[in-house]
């Protein structure tokens, strides 16, 4: 049996899979949607739970050197401006002459406009800041404008005191956090790859000035195994290091951990770099509390460096989606074949794990089939289904990525044994009920 990944998987294959199967629609899609946003729907909403709990358990739950923190969207304006974000957190941008679309500078590749084809029509590039601006209070002025935050980080570096102070934390350690961030991005797109609204899953990691470099190392390698044992292939995953002019202003060196896309070539998947002292220095300078760390050895003060993994939850669920997509030519029972669509994602970022089908909606079915539903459910995310034919649920799980599914058939009734079939190679085995749990925990495992 073959399993080919399409020549060319495009985004508009997933956008319209995600849409029918209830993974991702547009935001307000009822009035026409809304250019970088984005609405996650039932299975959306669990796959992206998922992808936080993994990130979540593999940076701080099993990690003693590390505790997170939620810290609020909106910050005192000052955080911004002593980071640098007000100043330089820009983008290039270019407006064409000819069709008024405008782009980011940097993401064109020659003079001639994408849309309309105009030769040498771009303006001079100006900067744009990506910041989102709102006013706090009654009072829309100057005096009151506040902005969305465009990155997580800021607030691990202003808490930083009080975390070292209420955790008692020794050098090394990290905070972490997932949440919101917002960007006004000038072109947005690619699916949920460019969005401006968006949640981050970010780890400051303190250390002392010289070990930074060894650090960096260290989490380039644990965030590059992370996306691999959720099983994104390694093939379409590489490390590239930042051109120096490319690097953000607080940045002494960062790597990039990017997909291979057919529809965009190598793209970031997750940056991590070496913020040196930066932050903490300027907030140390921009609050008037210096923000540093008694280092009982050497008996003094010293500000850390910081290694940083950032990493998008929307952009690792859109590399997830799109290197799970599988397409396959199967036998069907009139010796024809047919093409079937399967996400073979990794059981623990599956939305549903396990799919309870009755053979079909006999009502001498239904009484088993809900018992059998009852003692999985406490267990794991399941659904039930008994519409349609068989082949057409399981056709169903397939395209979700559900990894197993337990069928009830009339032997069921004698034998008190269901029917598992695994998603990936479609083998079906029987096991008895009271075994069920058991058995299909192991083979969520991998077992
Ligand atoms: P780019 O160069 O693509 O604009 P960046 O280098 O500015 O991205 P970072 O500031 O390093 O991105 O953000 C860390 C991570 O957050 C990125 O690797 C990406 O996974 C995610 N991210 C950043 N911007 C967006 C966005 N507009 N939409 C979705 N995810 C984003």
């Amino acid at each position: 049996m073959t399993t080919e990944q399409p020549k060319e998987l495009t985004f508009d294959t997933l956008v319209s899979l995600s849409k029918r199967r209830g993974f991702i629609f547009p935001s307000s899609e009822v009035y026409g949607g809304i250019a970088g946003f984005w609405d996650y729907g039932p299975l959306g909403v669990e796959m992206k739970n998922n992808i936080k709990r993994e990130w979540w358990r593999f940076m701080v739950q099993e990690r003693d050197d590390v505790v997170g923190i939620d810290a609020s969207v909106i910050m005192n304006p000052k955080v911004w401006e002593a980071s640098g974000h007000v100043a330089t957190f820009t983008d290039p941008m270019v407006d064409c002459k000819n069709c008024k679309r405008r782009y980011r500078a940097d993401h064109l590749e020659s003079e001639v406009c994408p849309d309309c084809g105009a030769k040498g029509q771009f303006t001079e590039a100006r900067n744009f800041n990506l910041m989102f601006k709102t006013f706090v209070g009654p009072v829309e002025d100057d005096a009151n404008v506040v902005y969305l935050r465009p990155e997580t980080a800021q607030a691990m570096f202003v808490n930083f005191d009080n975390v070292v102070t209420s955790m008692r934390r020794k050098l090394p350690f990290g905070i972490a956090q997932i949440g919101r961030s917002f960007r006004n991005e000038i072109t947005p797109g690619n699916f949920i790859f460019r969005d401006r609204e968006f949640e981050q899953m970010e780890m400051e990691y303190f250390c002392k000035p010289g070990t930074d470099e060894q650090w960096h190392k260290h989490w380039l390698d644990a965030r590059l195994n992370w996306h691999k044992n959720l099983g994104v292939r390694e093939e379409n995953l590489r490390i590239r290091e930042h051109e120096q002019e490319e690097l953000s202003h607080y940045s002494k060196g960062t790597y990039d951990i990017e997909y291979r896309f057919d529809a965009m070539g190598w793209s970031e998947l997750e940056g991590i770099a070496n913020r040196t002292d930066f932050d903490l220095q300027a907030h140390g300078k921009g609050s008037g509390k210096s923000l540093s760390y008694f280092d009982e050895e050497s008996n003094e003060h010293i500000v850390p460096y910081v290694i940083e993994p950032a990493l998008g939850v929307d952009r690792c669920f859109l590399v997830m989606l799109y290197d799970a997509y599988r397409e396959q030519e199967v036998p069907t029972a009139a010796g024809k074949t047919e093409q079937r669509v399967y996400l073979q994602l990794h059981p623990a970022i599956a939305p549903i794990k396990v799919a309870v089908l009755p053979l079909s909606r006999n009502e001498k079915l239904g009484p088993l089939s809900k018992d059998v539903h009852a003692l999985l459910r406490p267990h794991f995310m399941t659904q039930f289904d008994d519409a349609q034919s068989i082949g057409r649920r399981y056709r169903r799980q397939d395209e979700i990525g559900t990894p197993l599914c337990v069928t009830i058939d009339f032997d069921s009734l004698e034998d008190n044994a269901v029917t598992i079939r695994d998603r990936d190679t479609m083998e079906q085995t029987r096991v008895r009920i009271e075994e069920l749990v058991d058995t299909l925990r192991r083979k969520l495992q991998g077992g």
